[in-house]
């Protein structure tokens, strides 16, 4: 025996040692450090030396080797294999040993034929495992580390893997869960014959371990474990017993004969506790599809989902113990045997893993699937999509028809068939539905009337389950999720009282010591660990928010706010910081839905829940889950799989009405309201904060959704607007105070920041942005790679030299790369108009070269780079030929504009909007750009685009300016006299200006000369606008009413004969215009739209309602008459248009608002700003 083991050794050579002596003290003295020349002091050959010296054991010396099947008893094995385990101190040669894993213990052997272990090593006591060297890993324990080497790197790399993915988190649950320690029976030294040193014995449940001492029990590196089902306890004498299995005869001596026969009646009971522990197992097994595990195939399963109907092996196990008992109840078949009733055992025995599969698994992908070695994560994630989720289900054909799956279920409990039931369960049907039977109103009382103990008993456990949700499609609410029971803590915290108001920085005093615990979904705080009754505690259900202050905020090191539902924050502190994160992340996980369980892996700095409207959900406010990181809010909507919004990257973030947080991303609005104050006013500082820019590099800025920061973007756009034509720009500086004011601006909040031209001068605008460039975090081409930009300037080779930016470009960050396109992009435009601006490419890259590097402009090289980005624009950055002249085209109609301003009056320039105006039609050829100075009225805007198309005015044309909403299919014809720029300003984005003839405008005119006093009278069809114009639902319809219009008011009456006006309307505030949307089904076609808008200041107030006419003539008639008494008769201007336009060429000012002067002294630019700034409206907005 002694002889064939050694052959197994590797080929290392043996080195005769004299050391085993001195064994017994030795720490390894179980673990054969020596070659075994010695088998008296050898764990090994104890069984041999026993049989020897004794009549145990038959003349073999050892008991028949057990079948693979007996064997595999023990838990799942996840890998085995042999490997070579380091000499221990003083010896040279590697041992080779059969090393075995499963999910509780790692263990090696002498041979792959071995029962008993000569080491075990619990793996929840491995606090590290790691490659070493060449084919080595090591093991790390508490305070001893086993060395491993492999045979193969793929061998070893396998090894590590498995015992990393098996250990991990374990350390810690061996203190947070509470069913991994088992309490032992019974314990203490018991002496084994044969070894003259005592070891330290454990009896636990239905297995004994045996310890080398107590110290190393309590370390978790034990010699081997016993497993009880198969042993069998004899009294040999006095003091001393035999427990007998079949492997191996273990002579035990206790140290008394009442201590004997304490240890007897242990083991006697762990054999018994074997037995029956077995017995449930045995029974369930027999059902050949129950001996693998339903989720991952691992052998001889112990644990089942009691109301899922599956048997799992213990890994998986715990994996379904994560997804909470409202989703699955896990019970052991060796443990829990109280809950295996007959019944139980018969549901098991009746459907089994693979039918109830045929339900749960029945669409697995092939490359979802697991194996008995797949890892943590790949559980957890098939079976939350397994059970959770459903995904995997065979869906019943009555599958979301509510009605027809509850029938079902009532039909089939009285039926046999349990593996039905449970896919109708499963697919929806409500185990609570009303079965229409009085006596029986339940279908669990219906199975139990109709002897159904089986469906009964199938039933009994889904009674409150969580049905599977597929990731799309069911309400998430706060309140379903209970808290799964595995999630405790306890420990010291320091903690502040309770406050209604988020706190100022506490002191260190203002603190006081508590022990606080974490147990069943609820925080309790107490005066001490010895008290039983806690100062107060938080249900997981009233915890809304979980804040991780920054640390040093307060008195300690690190602290944590709990916000409740009930408007009261607590605020905890540690100068611990791993303390502070598992407190952290506990408290979070009871309060937080299983489904936004990924946020716990974020570092957040706030968590919790929020109600949220947004886009297709205006009405009802829905509970979101949201957690803070840096400046990604990390989202869960309702329905969603979790998103992330970018808030450096919103287009706006305001407070509304201070209980609504408005979030505009592009393509859609969030809006959050705050259902608290408490919580809601800290979440609004914290996005506020977190929106703003974190920095002075590039990508810590607010960022455009193109990844420019907003700063540049802004900037580019003012100048490309306003400063193309100005000479010098980039080289003339601005005023230094103004330009350091708008860098301030910018950098508070660029996204409030509107450049408008009037309030801002292009000098000082274009310096703003070479301000920033150059006092940036960090250069655009990025510290490291600058000196290779620079000297790619010096490549000789015109293609080398643009590939090699090429590539440079191509390794910067995003955001870097975007911002360096958008400034060269702008840059080139300004360039190609230095005839106007004098700033040639050369002149361009003086400036920018230093300001781009940072560097002090001594040295040309950084000009040169910027010379070759821009006049290798277009082939650097591959740029789209055609998309570059429709820009370039857009710059040139904008300077067009402004010359033809500066020669129509000298000395000046645009002071105006410029917006988009169509003839005729709206299209893109009729598209007209025009400057709308603050007193354009709508005659001279007609004027002004008939010039620009030479187009002549005839006396009877009527060409007349309209405004159009495509949106409301109405059209409203403005004024002559009417100023434009307000009009243009209060325009939506579905409306536009269009210059068209006016064809009713003769017979208005005509009928209003055959009138002697202008008013109207008459019935029309009238109907409110009563609902919410947002959702586009309106209620009411058409009705018949008497109206008078005279003397500056609309009056309605409900009919002729009625006295006393329903409604009374002034004239003035009323905006008329033609059509009525087709949705509102108007009786006729002839209709007018109503806008009644008053401005008082204290109740500013908006009405809308629809008026029908019968006769297109009628109608023609009462707005002649709206129109006659809103302009007192002035419908037309009476020398027509064509007086307009000529005394239009001949003023020079525009009406009574002077332009701004370019080159004037600063003086005369106040004033003209000031008055200009007189027309409110007309600084309301830069027109683009
Ligand atoms: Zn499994």
């Amino acid at each position: 025996m002694n002889s064939s083991d050694k052959d197994l050794f590797l080929s290392v050579p043996r080195q005769p040692k004299c050391r085993y002596s001195s064994l017994y003290s030795d720490d390894e003295l179980l673990d054969d450090d020596e070659p075994n020349t010695n088998p008296a002091d050898s764990w090994q050959d104890l069984g041999i030396n026993t049989a020897q010296g004794s009549v145990y054991l038959p003349a073999a010396g050892r008991l028949p080797p057990p079948t693979k099947e007996e064997n595999s008893h023990q838990s799942a094995v996840i890998k085995a294999g042999w490997l070579d385990k380091n000499p221990p101190q003083g010896a040279l040669y590697y041992q080779r040993r059969w090393v075995k894993l499963d999910v509780d213990y790692l263990r090696y052997f002498d041979t792959d034929k071995e029962v008993y272990s000569k080491r075990i090593i619990s793996t929840a006591f491995i606090t590290n495992v790691s490659s070493v060297g060449e084919l080595k890993f090591e093991v790390v324990t508490h305070n001893r580390t086993f060395l491993f080497k492999a045979e193969s790197e793929a061998e070893r790399n396998a090894w590590v893997a498995v015992l990393q993915d098996c250990t991990k988190g374990r350390q810690r649950s061996s203190i947070v869960n509470p069913l991994s320690p088992l309490t032992p029976d019974y314990q203490g030294y018991l002496e084994l014959r044969g070894l003259r040193s005592k070891l330290y014995t454990v009896v636990v449940s239905d297995k004994v371990f045996l310890y080398k001492n107590m110290e190393d029990y309590r370390i978790g590196v034990g010699i081997t474990s016993i497993d009880m089902n198969v042993g069998n306890v004899k009294e040999t004498d006095r003091r001393s017993f035999d427990l007998t299995t079949p492997y191996r005869i273990f002579s035990f001596i206790a140290e008394s004969e009442q201590l004997k026969d304490q240890w007897v009646e242990a083991m006697r009971e762990a054999i018994g506790e074997a037995l029956s522990n077995s017995e449930v197992v045995e029974r369930i097994w027999a059902v050949p599809s129950n001996g693998y595990c339903a989720d991952c195939r691992a052998v001889k399963p112990e644990w089942a989902a009691i109301n899922l109907c599956v048997v799992v092996c213990k890994r998986c196990a715990g994996e379904h113990r994560g997804l909470g008992p409202s989703i699955s109840k896990v019970r052991s078949l060796k443990m829990d045997r109280k809950v295996w009733t007959e019944e139980l055992i018969q549901v098991f025995l009746l459907l089994g893993n693979e039918r109830v599969n045929s339900f749960w698994a029945a669409n697995v992908p092939p490359s979802e699937a697991l194996s008995p070695s797949s890892c943590s994560d790949e559980r957890r994630r098939f079976i939350t999509n397994k059970y959770r989720h459903g995904k995997y289900r065979k869906y019943h054909p009555l599958y979301g028809n509510q009605k027809e799956l509850n029938n079902a279920l009532c039909i089939n409990v009285q039926c046999s068939d349990v593996l039905e039931t449970l896919s109708l369960v499963f697919c929806g049907a409500d185990v609570n539905c009303s079965t229409g039977v009085v006596d029986c109103p339940s279908p669990l009382s219906l199975a139990s009337a109709h002897s159904q103990p089986l469906q009964a008993e199938f039933l009994s456990h889904n009674l409150n389950t969580e049905l599977p949700r597929s990731e799309v499609g069911g309400a998430m609410e706060a309140v379903h999720y209970s808290a799964p029971p595995s999630v405790s803590y306890n420990g010291f915290l320091f903690k502040t009282g309770s406050m209604q108001r988020p706190p100022e920085s506490k002191a260190r005093e203002e603190f006081s010591r508590r022990w606080c615990t974490l147990n069943d979904g609820c925080f309790s705080y107490y005066e001490s660990d010895k008290n039983s009754n806690p100062n107060g505690s938080l249900k997981a259900a009233e915890i809304v928010c979980l804040a991780v202050n920054t640390p040093m905020k307060h008195g300690y090191d690190h602290t944590f706010e709990l916000y409740s539902n009930s408007e009261r924050l607590y605020l905890f502190g540690t100068d611990d910081e791993d303390s502070h994160k598992e407190w952290v992340k506990s408290i979070a996980k009871t309060f937080i839905p299983a489904n936004v369980e990924p946020l716990l892996r974020l570092s957040f700095e706030r968590i919790g829940r929020l109600k949220y409207k947004d886009g297709l959900n205006l009405q009802t406010p829905k509970v979101g889950w949201f957690a803070l990181v840096g400046s990604t809010l990390h989202a869960y909507l309702e329905d969603s799989q979790g998103e992330e919004i970018h808030l450096r990257k919103l287009q706006e973030l305001s407070i509304q009405q201070d209980n609504v947080l408005v979030l505009v991303e592009r393509g859609r609005t969030l809006y959050i309201e705050g259902e608290r104050k408490l919580d809601f006013g800290g979440w609004c500082a914290a996005i506020q904060r977190a929106a703003g820019s974190g920095g002075d590099t590039l990508s810590q800025q607010q960022l455009t959704d193109k990844d420019i920061p907003v700063i540049v973007h802004s900037c580019i756009e003012y100048i490309t607007q306003h400063g193309l034509t100005s000479e010098g720009i980039y080289r003339k500086s601005g005023v230094n105070s103004r330009v350091a004011a708008l860098c301030e601006a910018f950098r508070c909040d660029a996204r409030s920041v509107h450049l408008r031209e009037g309030e801002h001068q292009v000098d000082d605008v274009s310096n703003t942005l070479k301000r920033f460039f150059r006092e940036s975090g960090e250069v655009v081409f990025t510290s490291n790679a600058s000196r290779e930009w620079l000297s790619t300037a010096a490549l000789q080779e015109e293609s080398k030299k643009i590939s090699q930016y090429q590539l440079l470009l191509s390794r910067l960050p995003r955001v870097n790369q975007a911002t360096l396109e958008a400034l060269v992009n702008h840059l080139y435009c300004v360039q190609r108009f230095s005839e106007l601006n004098q700033m040639n490419i050369h002149n361009l890259a003086i400036v920018f070269g230093p300001t781009l590097f940072q560097a002090d402009g001594k040295d040309y090289t950084a000009g040169r780079v910027i010379e070759d980005l821009i006049q290798h624009y277009t082939h650097i950055f591959e740029v789209d030929e055609q998309q570059l002249k429709r820009q370039l085209d857009e710059i040139t109609a904008i300077i067009k504009l402004h010359e033809k301003l500066n020669n129509k009056i000298p000395g000046t320039v645009s002071g105006h909007f410029i917006c988009t105006v169509y003839l005729e039609e709206k299209n893109d050829t009729a598209e007209q750009h025009v400057k709308i100075p603050g007193s354009m009225t709508a005659a001279e805007l007609t004027c002004d685009i008939l010039d620009r198309r030479k187009i002549p005015v005839k006396e009877n044309n009527y060409w007349s300016c309209w405004e159009v909403s495509e949106k409301d299919e109405t059209e409203r014809l403005l004024h002559h006299q009417e100023r434009v720029l307000p009009i243009f300003h209060s325009l939506g984005t579905d409306s536009y200006l269009l210059i068209k003839k006016h064809l009713a405008m003769e017979a208005m005119t005509v009928y209003l000369a055959s009138k002697v006093d202008v008013s109207k009278h008459g019935i029309m069809k009238y109907r409110e606008e009563r609902s919410i114009p947002v959702l586009g639902l309106s209620s009411g319809s058409f009705n018949d009413r008497y109206f008078i219009l005279s003397a500056g008011s609309l009056r309605m009456y409900k009919e002729v004969r009625s006295n006393r006006p329903e409604r009374d309307w002034p004239v003035k505030n009323l905006k008329v215009y033609l059509g009525i949307k087709k949705k509102l089904r108007p009786p006729t076609c002839w209709g007018l739209t109503v806008v009644y808008e008053s401005k008082k200041q204290d109740k500013p107030e908006r009405q809308q309602w629809y008026l029908c006419c019968d006769t297109q003539s009628d109608m023609r008639e009462w707005f002649a008459t709206f129109l006659s008494i809103q302009y007192d008769g002035d419908v037309w201007p009476v020398d027509g248009l064509q007086q307009t336009r000529m005394s239009r060429v001949l003023d020079t000012h525009h009406g009574n608002v002077s332009l701004i002067p370019l080159h004037g002294s600063e003086n005369e630019m106040r004033n003209s700003v000031a008055a200009f700034s007189q027309d409110a409206l007309a600084l309301l907005r830069d027109v683009r």
